[in-house]
């Protein structure tokens, strides 16, 4: 087995993020990150919003942003994890603008701070409406000018490589997909920044990559998962059958001043919270839930034709570009949108310091819980929360390399043999998942839904894994296999918990 000093699997700006400190840190040693699509093919490319941070003394505080987390998060986020993000994150951002991170800025040069729903101030660091891009192309650039990292493209993780007498990661198996052959890694720390899980639900703003598969390699080696249960989605995602996954009409075109309305043209947020459309996200998907239902309608409405056009182009240009893509003119007609599922507030459990359950296996950014989000993100903090994060991450790097060990595992990866085509098969096992999570495990979930779901989801995860054991392995095995497990995590999560808190809501609670 090949040996690798740092082993990282993902590459968006949690990954990435980690490289950057560990290479300046181990000029000497071999880092590596495994990414399954193209270099930049990530949750974070398509971050639109922007990333939190108090940077404004003279109008913000911390102590501001902390409450408004607090408040996102429904009484369970960790105190003592906020304020120490909160706190970190002028540092962050200001080692990101120095890596070449560019922000938008006002006629005077200052920092053009977006309003976002949930804060109590204009806080949000944006580029145009791509900051996600923006970052993506700043991080890769330095980590591609970094001589001691490499970025290993269509590399799939499939599984982690644990030592159970120490419960020691010691590397993973990865699926070369330009070869279609499975190698072993070794490696003295292995961090998982994996992201999301967004294609659990058919309806989903998160890229094909989002699969959860880090959190599913994570419960398979008995690694810690926590709050599972706490999909937060998106109020605002175009109603449009030309997307998928969903395209994103960003909160920050609510923070502009667009109005919802349902289908009879009725403003509606002011009936369910007087933050009216700047609520926390988890009132408002639950507010538009409500409002198709009682109006029979697939969608309700963003109106931004009272914005002053040129403005708001200027703000949102590819938001814009997109509306006219699909002859959706903002200026004279409302912008169709539903809900869609978006960001997974629980997975890996880690500590302060990012390290999971697991001896030398970190993990960061949407991947892991850190106590940050609570029952529901605070919108712009994960960008914030996988920076902090990786930073802390990289802090016990000498730690980990002296506690790894030698002593190699030689395990085997065997492959059956057998050539039946499966493809099929796996697309309607995916389908099916999708249809019954988005059913039954959403916006609005029952004891009922969520029980026949289970006993659903048990059942094709059994035949999955006898698909597994026998036949090659391929990508769509690999990622529905994964599914299921995260899926039924979800399902089994939110049936033991007894509360309804931030974006989880059980009508059975009622
Ligand atoms: C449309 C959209 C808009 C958003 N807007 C905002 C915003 O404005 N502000 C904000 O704070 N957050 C926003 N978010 C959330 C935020 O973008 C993500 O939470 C964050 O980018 C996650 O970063 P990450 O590094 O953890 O994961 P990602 O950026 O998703 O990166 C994960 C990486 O892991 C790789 N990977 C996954 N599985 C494997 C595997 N098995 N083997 C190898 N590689 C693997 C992927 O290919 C990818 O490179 C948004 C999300 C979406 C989808």
């Amino acid at each position: 087995m090949q040996h690798i000093d740092f082993l990282i699997i993902g590459s968006g700006i949690a990954g990435l993020t980690y490289a950057l400190k560990t290479a300046t840190q181990f000029p000497d040693k071999n880092i590596v990150i495994f990414t399954k699509s193209n270099e930049d093919e990530s949750n974070t490319k398509y971050a639109q919003g922007g990333i939190a941070s108090v940077l404004d003394l003279k109008n913000d505080s911390f102590e501001k942003h902390i409450s408004d987390t607090l408040i996102a998060g429904d009484g369970f986020c960790d105190p003592e994890i906020v304020a120490l993000v909160v706190h970190e994150a002028p540092g962050r951002i200001a080692e990101l603008i120095e890596w070449g991170t560019r922000f938008d800025k006002d006629f005077e040069g200052n920092y053009d701070y977006g309003l976002e729903g949930g804060h109590s101030q204009n806080r949000i660091l944006h580029y145009k409406d791509i900051t996600g891009l923006e970052i993506e192309r700043s991080l890769l650039k330095k980590v591609n000018a970094t001589s001691n990292i490499e970025i290993k493209t269509n590399q799939l993780a499939i599984d982690l490589i644990v030592n159970p007498i120490n419960n020691t990661c010691k590397g993973a198996y990865i699926l070369d997909l330009n070869s279609n052959t499975v190698q072993g890694y070794h490696a003295s720390v292995t961090l998982l920044a994996s992201g999301g899980l967004g294609q659990v639900y058919k309806q989903t703003t998160n890229p094909s990559i989002a699969t959860g598969d880090g959190v599913a390699m994570a419960q398979r080696v008995g690694a810690l998962i926590k709050n599972m249960e706490f999909i937060q989605f998106h109020p605002t995602a175009l109603f449009h059958k030309a997307f998928k996954p969903s395209f994103l009409i960003s909160e920050a075109v609510r923070g502009f001043g667009a109005i919802l309305k349902n289908k009879n043209g009725e403003e509606f947020m002011q009936k369910y919270d007087e933050r009216k459309e700047l609520a926390p996200r988890d009132v408002v998907a639950r507010a538009i839930h409500h409002e198709m239902i009682v109006t029979q309608a697939a969608c309700v409405y963003l109106d931004a034709t009272h914005l002053d056009k040129h403005e708001f182009r200027k703000h949102f240009p590819v938001i814009s570009k997109t509306l006219e893509e699909v002859d959706i003119d903002f200026t004279k007609e409302w912008i169709p949108v539903t809900p869609a599922a978006h960001y997974s507030c629980g997975g890996i459990e880690v500590n302060q310091h990012a390290e999971s359950s697991i001896q030398n296996l970190l993990a960061c950014g949407e991947c892991a819980t850190t106590g940050l989000h609570g029952a529901n993100r605070l919108a712009s903090n994960s960008l914030l929360e996988a920076l902090v994060f990786a930073h802390r991450a990289s802090l016990q790097n000498k730690k980990l390399l002296e506690n790894a060990c030698s002593n190699v595992i030689n395990h085997t990866f065997l492959q059956p043999e057998n050539h039946h085509n499966i493809k099929i098969e796996l697309q309607t096992i995916k389908e099916e998942l999708q249809e019954m999570m988005q059913r039954h495990v959403s916006i609005i979930r029952s004891d009922k839904g969520l029980n026949q779901t289970i006993e659903r989801l048990q059942f094709l995860q059994r035949s999955l894994e006898i698909l597994y054991k026998t036949h090659p392995i391929s990508v769509t095995l690999i990622e529905t296999r994964n599914l299921v497990t995260v899926a039924l995590l979800i399902a089994n999560q939110s049936l033991k918990r007894k509360e309804n808190k931030g974006t989880f809501y059980s009508e059975s609670l009622v």
